[in-house]
């Protein structure tokens, strides 16, 4: 048996937050979940809407590696430093290479969930993109699926929801040659019928637990101010870290990049003279928890904490960063 997390010199005790696991007086209904993914399968299956059975989808992708399939929703919250970033709305041509070469530059991984919408017709704009989002998968970012054309899921008919999900997981398998197993809604806004395709084809849900307003226009100084007082503010609560949400559809949001981790890595700083635990940026992995860890269906507003590491994956981990933290704070 590992040691519990709290036994690392510069962690804390480490809060379990959001409903893990969930009570037996949950306010869902999971009858009523139930009833939904069967209607969901029914619609998926219908001539009409020409989406393949999630069977066939499956025996389909039997080569693919099952990264990151079959997650447990997140929302990011976690008692550990972890900083996962992830950029939602690209590719655009003007942006997004931009926020890749930086985050390549500074070695910090990153999630980029695409909508198909820009990548679809002849015309150089679109294919354009599509050697963008090509080179940001062999670059080794993450590629998830964030709505073919980033419609509001809530008011849509099941067989348009899955033609939003589906048509741009195809789209975005063809254009990098790996399927995205990674699924962030628009808005945040996972309805019924969303939850029961995902969980069918086997999406792992990502939501967010770190805004930084980008979305509407802003000075970098400002996305970096609304950043740290979210992050502050979780703090307070317990949840250290979590999951960023920044747009690279903006122009402002790729000057916003630099200074935040800038501001992560002078914060490392302090907290490395009051050894502390410091903030780590991580990819995905450390927010993955496989959905057997809660079998049945999922619950659309249900959203799980982080795994919690090993003491010896911590040590580990962190010694990497007290390193780098070392070198960057020992800088005049
Ligand atoms: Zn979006």
């Amino acid at each position: 048996m590992p040691e519990p997390a709290r036994a690392v010199r510069w962690g804390q005790t480490v809060a379990r937050v959001g409903n893990w696991p969930p009570s037996a007086s949950s306010s869902y209904d999971l009858a009523a979940v139930r009833r939904i993914l069967i209607v969901v399968a029914a619609t998926i299956a219908a001539p009409a809407g020409g989406v393949p059975l999630p069977e066939q989808a499956a025996a389909e992708r039997e080569p693919e590696p099952p990264q990151f399939a079959h997650g447990l929703p997140t929302n990011g919250e976690t008692g550990r430093r972890w900083l996962l970033l992830t950029f939602d709305d690209g590719p655009r041509p003007s942006n997004t290479l931009l926020v890749a070469r930086y985050l390549a530059r500074e070695g910090i991984p990153a999630v980029f969930f695409v909508n198909g919408i820009h990548m679809m017709g002849p015309t150089s704009y679109p294919q354009r993109n599509r050697r963008i989002v090509a080179e940001l998968a062999a670059m080794g970012f993450e590629i998830g699926n964030h709505g073919l054309t980033h419609a509001r899921l809530g008011p849509l008919l099941a067989h348009e929801t899955a033609k939003e999900i589906v048509e741009n997981e195809e789209l975005i398998a063809e254009v990098t040659g790996r399927v995205p197993w990674l699924f962030r809604p628009p808005y945040g806004s996972l309805p019924l019928v969303a939850a029961g395709i995902a969980e069918a084809r086997g999406l792992t849900v990502v939501g967010w637990n770190l805004g930084t307003a980008d979305f509407i226009e802003q000075s970098p100084q400002d996305i970096l101010h609304t950043f740290r007082k979210r992050l502050e503010k979780h703090e307070e609560e317990g949840v250290r870290g979590g999951i960023i949400v920044l747009h690279d559809a903006h122009p402002w949001t790729v000057e916003a990049l630099p200074l935040l981790v800038d501001w992560v890595r002078r914060r490392n700083c302090e907290l490395l003279a009051r050894d502390e635990e410091l903030y780590e940026f991580v990819d995905f992995r450390r927010f993955w928890v496989p959905r057997g860890r809660h079998p049945g269906p999922t619950p659309p507003d249900a959203r799980f904490p982080a795994n919690e590491p090993t003491v010896g994956e911590a040590l580990a981990w962190q010694g990497r960063e007290r390193r780098r933290a070392e070198r960057y704070c020992g800088r005049p």
